[in-house]
């Protein structure tokens, strides 16, 4: 018979952590550190599989499972000594979700299951203290009803608050046995009032209940929209854990807390956490109280005057650092705990890798490196390049004024300015109007996640460093400022305030996720430099990496930064960009207007010098490594005069009339530019832009060598090739200019010619094509619009509703389509080295700084990617990452 049901406790488990899949990764988890004889309150894990037979046999349980949680159940009973539903010994219970991976919209925890009006007395009875059973009782109610029978607990909370207000008392802990009894009475009669019948009083009913709960929330709203986001798919289903209940709501020698064996913000190696004397379940997190640190050292740090756990309960405080350790050199890595304290006797509740920022992440691996716990080469594959975003995001600067609005926990790192924002939805509309937004929310729950998306940064008035807020934030690489408390939100009127000020919606406010501070204003912001760690890093991945990183740059500034952040040269250089500015695009424009070709080599002449000292400093900055310049590929219509006043200028400087140059601009535009008179097509027509073009890169070159003493070989690419014949009339031109400048110079050039691969045809005739380009760049934003014949400029009105239905699973613009795309790029690649052995292979699109394209790069063999300078650090880590897992596989 198929066996659905796992047990753990007492120094042993049927499971173990490599049970993941069947167990979630809570289960296995728990089964490990049971196999591990840590103090791991006995139950039992109902498997995945429970969940997916669950959800395709119209919600029913396969045969056998009634029977094998019965004998689970017994078992707890015979470890704890207590017997499920007893009216003398009774068994308490939590049920608790977990899948896999971690996630957020399934069902909260209940805890306190078993009991009833029965078994609260003896619960009393065994423990020698009624408060503390009535408070589980009442505890145990709102919850069930909550997340069981689906009634809000605002209601719960009103009654407490009624009764709180009628008796005057201020605490939870105020109350004492009796006033619970009342509150619980009220709660019951809520129950039956809302839903027609009693609450459950059956353990079993309650049992089954809650069970059933936890399948049903894998199916939930917000369970499926985050399986979407993150690419998990709906087959892998959750566990369901059943485990006897240990107490840190049993008086003064009793608490409950979290902790992660280093710090998740800055990596660093310290033990930190919080906890709360007398409270159970979620009370740390839930932000209602405010919990004490678990070291002294962080006390002393926080300057906080409540009792550290160290100092508060040293024995339990000794246990657990030894069993912190002891887990993290299991798993070899920063471990994220719960535990619980039943009258001084450590219960462990949880273990799993800890959530962390970029920063933490890098600190944490090269550490552990360091320490002999994992390899360098471990190390590089825990980082993940992606996250890296993080560190290469801009801070405030130091300079800056800071007018400091409030202040809170520097809940995750980095800085953000945006609009005031104070709801999710509000978030989110207007990131789709293009506006930046800081949330600003007294807390957040899982229903925040789409806001916390679309917003810059996430302000909240209450919870701690491992609040929900804090926690998702780290996750999504986004700047947090947490536990604002001094700040005041005013929803209705829309006001942000504290003492003596008030912002309004919409008003634009800085957080610095580092430091805690919320700024009034938008403040300046300085780039980011890579640390110590995080060179050291790179110096690993750059070992295990097989393909070059280079960067796309125009500028000396991108230049310069990406050579900081490690590119290995240009692998793009857009001249166009170059002709954006002043003086530039009035002769641009003259050049493209006039109607002869004498027109446009005087114009082509004022741009020469120019052109020149660009490219000489580019090559001066890159010092001899490879720099590939793209000739001119403008889209006309970027380029064309608009206003009357443009026009004007423009005719000025030609000396014509301007009537005349409006009809030559009329004629010039496009139906579909993007498709029209670009690339090598104008090349094609305008010789003369080649040839200035490269006369400017040949002497930039010259110059660059003479100044730098390192020999420059540029790299000339032609745009837009779809027919060989195209790039035979290009070459021709670029190979009579370098022949011509090396007459002038004295001194021999040493070049080479190549295509951007963006068209399909170019892909198909790439044999072909080979025979006349020493090296192929994909240029994948174009050859993505033209495969798939949707224009990058007018995806957004549909995009993003394909990638709702599921028709396409991610934006190709964004992510490489590997099965389209992908296809085309293979084949260009083969059928390229097949006609011309050792053909140097690149990539320059926006896919060359995403991970998963990079990955794909990698495999398609190619020599290098080039992406934007701050992404450098990412594909190099992520090339590293694929040539590892390529070698492994
Ligand atoms: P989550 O996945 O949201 O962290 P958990 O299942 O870990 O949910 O439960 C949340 C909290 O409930 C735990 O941190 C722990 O404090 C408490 N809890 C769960 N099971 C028990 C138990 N058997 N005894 C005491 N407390 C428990
Ligand atoms: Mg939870
Ligand atoms: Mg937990």
């Amino acid at each position: 018979m198929t066996k659905w049901v796992y047990g753990f406790g007492d120094g042993r488990s049927e499971g173990a952590a490599d049970m993941r899949n069947l167990l979630g990764g809570k289960g296995a988890n728990l089964a490990e550190m049971s196999n591990l004889g840590l103090p791991v309150p006995p139950g039992f894990t109902i498997t995945t599989e429970v969940c997916t037979w669950f959800e395709t046999h119209g919600q029913s349980y396969p045969d056998g499972l009634a029977g094998q949680v019965e004998a689970a159940l017994s078992e707890v009973g015979r470890i704890t000594g207590r017997r499920f539903g007893d009216t003398v010994n009774p068994l308490l219970v939590s049920v608790r979700s977990g899948a896999r991976v971690s996630m957020p919209g399934m069902m909260d925890t209940v805890l306190n299951l078993g009991l009833n009006d029965a078994t609260v007395p003896a619960l009393a009875e065994a423990a020698g203290d009624p408060r503390f059973a009535y408070d589980s009782y009442r505890r145990f109610i709102q919850m069930y009803s909550d997340v069981v029978l689906g009634l809000d607990h605002h209601a719960f909370e009103e009654i407490l608050e009624d009764y709180k207000n009628e008796h005057d008392l201020a605490l939870d802990t105020d109350l004492t046995a009796e006033a619970w009894q009342e509150v619980i009475a009220g709660y019951k009669k809520l129950v039956e009032d809302e839903l027609g019948k009693p609450f459950p009083q059956d353990p079993a009913e309650q049992l089954w209940g809650a069970i059933g709960a936890v399948f049903l929330s894998w199916e939930s709203a917000r369970a499926v929209t985050y399986r979407r986001l993150h690419d998990i798919p709906n087959d892998w289903g959750t566990a369901v854990n059943v485990q006897a209940m240990v107490f840190g709501n049993m008086g003064q020698s009793s608490a409950t807390g979290v902790a992660f064996t280093r710090n998740p913000s800055t990596g660093e190696k310290a033990l930190y956490g919080e906890f709360l004397i007398n409270a159970q379940g979620e009370d740390v997190v839930a932000g209602i109280r405010t919990p004490q640190d678990i070291t002294e050292a962080a006390r002393i740090a926080a300057g906080s005057d409540a009792l550290s756990l160290e100092k508060a309960m040293p024995e339990a405080f000794a246990e657990f650092v030894g069993i912190c350790d002891k887990l993290e050199a299991h798993y070899r890595d920063m471990q994220d705990l719960e535990f619980t304290i039943e009258r001084g006797r450590l219960w462990m509740l949880q273990t799993r890798s800890g959530k962390r920022t970029a920063k933490a992440a890098l600190k944490i691996a090269v550490d552990m490196a360091d320490e002999g716990l994992i390899t360098p080469t471990e190390a590089v594959m825990r980082v993940d390049p992606a996250a890296l975003d993080q560190l290469l995001h801009p801070m405030i600067d130091p300079k800056a004024t800071r007018d400091i609005l409030g202040t809170g926990l520097p809940a995750s790192p980095g800085a953000a300015s945006g609009e005031i924002v104070f709801s999710s939805d509000e978030a989110e509309e207007a990131k789709n109007a293009g506006r930046k937004v800081i949330l600003v929310r007294v807390e957040t729950s899982p229903e925040d996640i789409h806001g916390m998306h679309a917003a810059e940064g996430i302000l909240t008035l209450r919870g701690g460093m491992t609040s929900h807020a804090a926690v998702v934030a780290r996750g999504m690489g986004k700047p947090c400022v947490s536990g604002a408390g001094a700040l005041r939100i005013d929803a209705r009127a829309g006001t942000l305030s504290v003492a003596g000020r008030k912002l309004q919606r919409g008003e634009r406010i800085t957080i610095d996720g580092t430091s805690g501070q919320v700024l009034v204003g938008e403040v300046d912001m300085l780039q980011p430099e890579m640390s110590g760690e995080f060179a050291r890093l790179m110096e690993w991945a750059d070992a295990e990496r097989r393909m070059k990183v280079r960067t796309n740059a125009e500028t000396p500034a991108d230049a310069r930064a990406a050579r900081g952040f490690g590119a290995e040269g240009i692998g793009l250089c857009r001249t166009e960009h170059m002709f954006f500015d002043g003086e530039r695009i009035v002769a641009v424009r003259e050049m493209i207007l006039s109607d002869s070709e004498e027109g446009r080599r005087a114009a082509l002449a004022k741009l020469l010098p120019m052109q020149r000292g660009d490219f000489t400093e580019l090559f001066e900055i890159m010092q001899g490594l490879p720099v590939t310049i793209r000739l001119l590929d403008p889209p006309l219509h970027e380029f064309l005069p608009h206003t009357d006043e443009e026009i004007a200028e423009v005719a000025a400087v030609m000396g014509v009339d301007a009537e005349l140059l409006r009809q030559r601009a009329l004629e010039l535009s496009e139906f579909n530019p993007m498709l029209g008179h670009r690339g090598c097509r104008l090349l094609v027509s305008y010789p003369e832009i080649a040839e200035m073009q490269a006369r400017a890169i040949f002497e930039g070159a010259v110059a660059a060598a003479a100044s730098t003493g390192a020999p420059v070989t540029p790299e000339i690419m032609v745009p837009l090739v779809g027919v060989k014949a195209e790039l035979d009339l290009v070459r021709a031109r670029i190979d009579a200019m370098a022949k011509a400048v090396s007459q002038e110079a004295g001194v021999a050039i040493e070049y080479q010619v190549g295509t951007m691969i963006e068209l399909p045809r170019a892909c198909l005739r790439a044999g072909e094509i080979a025979g006349a380009a020493e090296f192929f760049s994909f240029g994948t934003n174009d050859l993505t619009q033209t495969t798939f014949g949707i224009s990058r400029d007018d995806a957004a009105s549909f995009l993003g509703a394909y990638q709702r239905l599921g028709v396409i699973e991610r934006d190709p613009f964004v992510s490489i389509d590997q099965d389209g795309v992908g296809e085309l790029v293979r084949i260009g690649a083969e059928r390229g080295r097949a006609a011309r052995p050792g053909l140097k292979l690149g990539i320059c699109g926006e896919h060359g700084g995403d991970p998963a394209s990079i990955a794909f790069c990698e495999s398609v063999g190619l020599d290098y990617v080039s992406c934007s300078p701050f992404r450098v650090p990412i594909a190099r880590l992520a090339a590293a990452q694929s040539a590892l897992k390529a070698k492994s596989a």
